[in-house]
């Protein structure tokens, strides 16, 4: 694997990184409401909480469900192949969590990563990432790989979506897919962030950034790790993006105050070195599984 080219420290303190970065992950036209707060954001909106599905009531404590099995709504069983049986991707992180969580509403995960050259995952990052899927859903996880055009640039939206390519929609039943962009450059030229989960099926890691920041922890790898596990766990619905338990960090909102938790807010910020010393959470907590276990029983 192409191995990227370490870079100097040159960034932009951001303390409020993690939550521009929300804020822009939320910055779809999708009619999400809840502030996020007041501190001040690098994007246009601010909405983040109570975005969830409309489906996501509650905590169920009914048996877990085995496997994808036929669920009662799966396609065939409903009355034709309609529009019925698609979903938008294009709301906010946590929109398509029980779509990639519950057994009927799909069967199978696939993880569509798409990297520009010299920007491709590590191997352990990739595993690492499908395993905790595996382990939430209770699917087959699997990964494509292809490329991206271009190098470094200032990414918006729009650009990222073009990166992540066509298909609007995901189809109950089916495989899930979870989109995975690396990419050389930053969010909107704030090297602060290195993530972002910016559409309920996609998000992005900016691996300049990590590898900048990776370098004064215990290298980018683990960083790598922990960024682009953090992404997925916001298209998962972390924390408190579907299901409102309250334990989202009130300064932070969509994260766990656990530094412990990979979905603790430094770890997609490049202040994660001078937060998080010993390097970054790599995985969910106990919380955050059981938040994913509460949306995948439904
Ligand atoms: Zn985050």
């Amino acid at each position: 694997m192409s191995r990227r080219a370490r870079r100097g420290v040159a960034r932009v303190a951001a303390p409020i990184a993690a939550v521009a970065l929300l804020a822009a992950a939320c910055g779809s036209d999708d009619d999400h409401g809840g502030a996020i707060g007041t501190a001040p954001t690098t994007a246009g909106s601010t909405t983040a909480t109570g975005v969830g599905p409309s489906t996501t009531g509650g905590g169920g404590v009914g048996p877990a469900a085995t496997r994808g099995d036929g669920g009662s709504d799966r396609p065939g069983v409903a009355t034709s192949v309609s529009p019925a049986t698609s979903v938008r991707t294009d709301g906010a992180p946590g929109t398509l969590a029980a779509l990639i969580l519950r057994p009927a509403e799909s069967r199978e995960i696939v993880v569509d990563v798409a990297a520009q050259d010299g920007a491709a995952p590590r191997e352990a990052t990739l595993d690492h990432v499908t395993a905790v899927l595996r382990s939430v859903t209770g699917k087959a996880v699997s990964v494509e790989r292809r490329g991206l055009p271009g190098g470094a640039q200032p990414w918006d939206r729009a650009s990222l979506d073009a990166a992540r390519g066509a298909g609007d929609e995901q189809r109950r039943g089916g495989a899930a897919v979870v989109r995975l962009l690396f990419v050389h450059g930053t969010y909107g030229g704030d090297d602060s962030i290195l993530g972002v989960a910016y559409r309920g099926d996609t998000a992005a890691v900016f691996v300049d950034g990590v590898d900048a920041a990776g370098g004064l922890l215990t290298g980018s790898g683990p960083l790598e790790d922990a960024v682009s596990l953090h992404e997925v766990g916001h298209l998962l619905g972390l924390v408190d993006l579907v299901v409102p338990t309250g334990r989202a960090d009130p300064s932070h909102p969509g994260h766990s105050t656990n530094r412990e938790s990979v979905m603790y807010w430094a770890v997609e910020s490049s202040l994660v070195g001078d937060v998080l010393s010993g390097g970054p959470p790599r995985d969910l907590d106990a919380a955050d599984r059981a938040d994913l276990e509460r949306i995948r029983r439904g």
